[in-house]
């Protein structure tokens, strides 16, 4: 079954969202794509993958995605965030983790974890 998968990467880890997601290409193509604004713009330059773009991330990006968690409207979140450097909307990213929590998202903040995620027999249930 399809599953809408949103993809964010903070701006030291958006080139390793971009390996990753090459990597995953064959696996993500098969489900719904979102992606904040500059993640989802590199993505679908270099891996032309077809993606929903909302607004970057500092402009509001992170909480039309935790809205649309709330709606029912996200079923996995790959959000590498950048644990070491300060970030404007850091009150935005947190919200964003928190709404997934509450909401029992299965969320990946790293590379790992989203392989984990992706190879999940649960993935296609
Ligand atoms: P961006 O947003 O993909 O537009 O850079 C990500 C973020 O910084 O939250």
């Amino acid at each position: 079954m399809k599953k809408n998968i949103v993809l964010i990467a903070h701006d030291n880890l958006k080139d390793k969202m971009v390996e990753w997601a090459k990597l995953n290409k064959s696996k993500l193509t098969k489900h719904n794509l979102m992606a904040t604004g500059t993640t989802g713009k590199l993505l679908s330059d270099k891996l032309k993958l077809k993606i929903k773009r909302f607004k970057s991330g500092p402009l509001g990006g992170d909480l039309q995605i935790g809205s649309k968690i709330s709606e029912g409207k996200i079923d996995i979140m790959i959000f590498f965030w950048d644990p070491l450097s300060p970030h404007p909307h850091d009150v935005d990213v947190k919200a964003l983790l928190r709404i997934a929590a509450v909401y029992d998202i299965p969320t990946a903040t790293n590379p790992n974890s989203a392989d984990f995620i992706m190879t999940s027999p649960l993935l296609n249930k």
